[in-house]
């Protein structure tokens, strides 16, 4: 069943006089439960692509189907919403709250979904605890590892029970060890019927997903299945 499909997207930003085509023309289909990796030099367009997948930003031609809703005219309102439901984003750099507890961190997306606190504090356990943080729900941020922060992450983007998840070079800023870990992570996730679609430069990362789509300058590149993805341990 497919749950992304992109007819032709563009993406032109405009700088003055100036005007940049960061998506020339992009069709795709991901179907539910896929794990994708997007790869491609700097400035090939991935985190345009991303931004347009996670409706943070609209193409600029072209249409885009999530969920069988048409979201490639929808107001910043209507797409905050639909971001809230159906996305899961995790970063590079994490992006948790450092004065916040895990908990807390983990809980933030409820408040916007309008759960009461009992019912935000039950699912955050329950999401840190499906990662392995169980034990940690009351540290800060800072007296956790990297690995760890980017677990709490992961499970903040879980907590809503997305339609998809959505990573931008999310071992770019752990060592190789804990990458793998993270990897781990996300391969028991797909398990499980997660779908997944993250950006790495490194393709021993990438060589963990079932699907990789190239990019360069704005178009795909290659869009090859991955016929014995990395399963870990
Ligand atoms: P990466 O290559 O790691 O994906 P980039 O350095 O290309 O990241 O971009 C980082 C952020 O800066 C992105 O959100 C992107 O939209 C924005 N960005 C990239 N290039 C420009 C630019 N020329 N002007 C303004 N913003 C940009
Ligand atoms: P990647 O993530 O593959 O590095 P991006 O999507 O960030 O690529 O960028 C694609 C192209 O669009 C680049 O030429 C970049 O400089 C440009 N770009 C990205 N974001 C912006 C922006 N907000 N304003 C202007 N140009 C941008």
């Amino acid at each position: 069943k497919k749950i992304i499909e992109t007819k032709d997207i563009q993406k032109t930003y405009r700088m003055g006089s100036e005007e940049v085509r960061a998506l020339k023309s992009v069709s795709i289909v991901i179907n539910k439960g896929e794990y994708v990796a997007f790869m491609g030099p700097s400035g090939s367009g991935k985190s345009t692509l991303m931004n347009i997948i996670g409706c943070l930003d609209t193409p600029t031609a072209g249409t885009y189907i999530l969920n069988e809703k048409d979201v490639s005219d929808m107001s910043e309102n209507e797409l905050a919403e639909i971001r809230n439901k159906e996305i899961g984003f995790v970063f590079q750099t994490f992006n948790l709250l450092p004065r916040a507890s895990c908990l807390e961190n983990v809980a933030l997306p409820l408040i916007y979904a309008g759960f009461g606190k009992t019912e935000r504090e039950e699912k955050a356990f329950k999401a840190l605890d499906s990662v392995g943080l169980g034990d940690r729900v009351h540290h800060k941020p800072n007296e956790l590892s990297g690995g760890q922060r980017q677990r709490v992450a992961i499970a903040r983007a879980l907590v809503n029970d997305p339609s998809i998840i959505l990573a931008d070079e999310p071992t770019g800023n752990l060592d190789t060890k804990t990458s793998y870990d993270i990897m781990e992570l996300f391969h028991e996730l797909h398990q499980k019927g997660n779908t997944i679609i993250m950006v790495t430069h490194e393709d021993d990362i990438a060589h963990y997903a079932h699907r990789v789509v190239r990019l360069r300058d704005g178009l795909v590149e290659t869009d090859t299945l991955n016929p014995n993805p990395t399963r870990g341990k």
